[in-house]
C-alpha cells in the first residue's frame, strides 16, 4: 500500500528504481525477534539484499550474517556485523575467499565437499590457523519449491550426502588445522508451507544422533534459511508468520541443550518491503491483448525471467484516480528478450503513457541480481 505522498515523490523521480520500506523492514525484524526462542542465533543472508541502509538496518538487531562470497564478509564487515558472527557457505570458495575469512577470523566456513575441506586446511596451516568448520550435509528432503531453488536433495550440486559422511569424518581427523564445530542444512528457498522444515527437523535429528554415536557433540546447529512469503497477497501478509516457523523447530528438533541452533533467513526478511517502481513507456495493442511497455524490465528484476516467479504489479497512478475501467495487459519490459516479462494477459485498470507502476515483494533477489545487459544504468535504491 502505498501513501500520496509517496506517489508525489515517486513522480518525481528518475524511473525505474528499488523502493525500501525501513519501517516494515524494522517491524519485520521485531516480529523476528519476538517469535524467535533467545537460543536461536539469526543470520541474515546477505545475498538477498546487500544495500547497506538495509544492512544496518539488520545489523542493528544484533543478528549475525551469511555470506556467500569474499565480497559479502568485506561488505557485512564494512557495515559492522561482528567478524565472530559470520558464516560463510557456498560450494566454490575461492582461494582467495578463504584467506580473506581466515585473515578475518569468521566464525564458522560451511563446507560442502572433501576437496574443499583438503583446500581450508591448507590454506589454514600457511597462516598458522584453525578454521571452524560446519558440514554441509544433504538432508535428502524435498523443499517443494521451484526445482532452481531446491537445494537440499541428492542430485543437487549442494552439500554432502549422508552416505559421504564416514569417509568425511575419517579425513577431519587427518587435518590439524579444521575445528568441526558444526552442521549446517539450507533445503531450498521460498518454502511456503512448514511441512519440509518439519521433515528437516527429523532428519536433523537422526543425523545428530549419528555423529553423537560417533563421538562428535558438535556444539551448532545451522538449519539455513528458505522460508517463503506471500507474493500474491504482500499487504494481506506483509510480515510471514514467524512464530508458526519457529515452533515447528521448537517442537520437532531434539538437540541437547548445549547445542546451539542457527538459522539463515534472507528473503522472509526483505523481500516485502521492497518494490520496483517504473514508469509506463509505451502501450501497444497486440492481436488479443495490449501491452504495456515499462521503463524496467529482466535487467532490474530477473527473478520472472529466471524462475517464472509472480511479482504483484499495480498502477499506483491508476489506483490513486481510482480509475474503473480495466482491460488485459501484459507487462514487458524493454529488453531485447521475449521473457522480458512481467506479466502475461494480467488484468489491469486502463494504462497510460506516463503512469507509476509498483512490481512488488521485490526487496529479495531484485537490485542483487540486477545486470547492466544492453549497457543499461544501474539501477538506483531509494530508502524511506
Ligand atoms: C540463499 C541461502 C540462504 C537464504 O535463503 P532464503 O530463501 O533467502 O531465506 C540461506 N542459507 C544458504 C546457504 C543460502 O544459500
Amino acid at each position: 500500500m502505498f501513501e500520496q505522498n509517496l506517489l508525489n515523490t515517486f513522480n518525481k523521480l528518475e524511473t525505474p528504481f528499488y523502493y525500501y520500506d525501513l519501517n516494515l523492514l524494522k517491524n519485520t525484524l521485531n516480529q523476528i525477534i519476538k517469535a524467535a526462542p533467545t537460543k536461536y542465533k539469526i543470520h541474515y543472508a546477505l545475498k538477498a539484499n546487500n544495500n547497506k541502509t538495509i544492512l544496518s538496518t539488520i545489523k542493528e538487531t544484533g543478528f549475525g550474517a551469511d555470506c556467500v562470497s569474499g565480497n559479502e564478509i568485506k561488505r557485512a564487515i564494512e557495515v559492522g556485523f561482528k567478524t565472530q558472527d559470520i558464516v560463510f557457505a557456498g560450494v566454490g570458495k575461492s582461494d582467495k575467499e578463504i584467506n580473506f575469512a581466515l585473515d578475518n577470523n569468521i566464525f564458522c566456513f560451511n563446507v560442502e565437499s572433501i576437496h574443499e575441506l583438503q583446500v581450508i586446511n591448507e590454506l589454514a596451516s600457511i597462516k598458522n590457523k584453525i578454521a571452524c568448520i560446519a558440514l554441509r550435509i544433504n538432508p535428502n528432503v524435498d523443499a517443494f519449491t521451484h526445482k532452481y531453488i531446491t537445494t537440499g536433495l541428492e542430485e543437487n550440486k549442494f552439500g554432502i550426502n549422508p552416505y559421504e559422511l564416514d569417509a568425511f569424518l575419517e579425513e577431519i581427523k587427518k587435518y590439524k588445522n579444521i575445528d568441526l564445530i558444526g552442521l549446517h542444512f539450507h533445503i531450498g528457498s521460498q518454502i511456503e508451507d512448514l511441512n519440509p522444515f518439519k521433515n528437516l527437523c527429523l532428519r536433523v535429528n537422526e543425523i545428530n544422533k549419528w555423529f553423537i554415536s560417533k563421538g562428535y557433540l558438535l556444539p551448532h546447529i545451522n538449519l539455513g534459511g528458505g522460508l517463503g512469503i506471500n507474493y500474491q497477497e504482500p499487504d494481506k501478509e506483509a510480515i510471514v508468520d514467524f512464530k508458526a516457523y519457529f515452533d515447528v523447530f521448537q517442537n520437532y528438533l531434539e538437540l541437547l541443550p548445549l547445542q546451539q541452533i542457527h538459522f539463515e533467513l534472507g528473503r522472509c526478511i526483505v523481500a516485502q518491503c521492497g518494490s520496483l517502481i517504473s514508469r509506463v513507456l509505451y502501450i501497444k495493442n497486440g492481436t488479443n491483448t495490449n501491452f504495456a511497455i515499462l521503463d524496467a524490465g529482466m535487467t532490474e528484476l530477473i527473478r520472472p525471467a529466471l524462475y517464472q516467479a509472480y511479482h504483484k504489479i499495480e498502477n499506483l497512478t491508476a489506483i490513486s484516480l481510482e480509475r474503473k475501467q480495466q482491460s488485459i495487459y501484459d507487462i514487458v519490459g524493454p529488453i531485447c528478450e521475449s521473457s522480458d516479462c512481467f506479466g502475461k494477459a494480467v488484468i489491469f485498470p486502463e494504462t497510460f503513457r506516463g503512469d507509476i507502476i509498483a512490481i512488488r515483494s521485490a526487496g529479495a533477489y531484485g537490485k542483487v541480481m540486477s545486470n547492466r545487459y544492453n549497457l543499461r544504468d544501474e539501477i538506483k535504491e531509494l530508502t524511506a
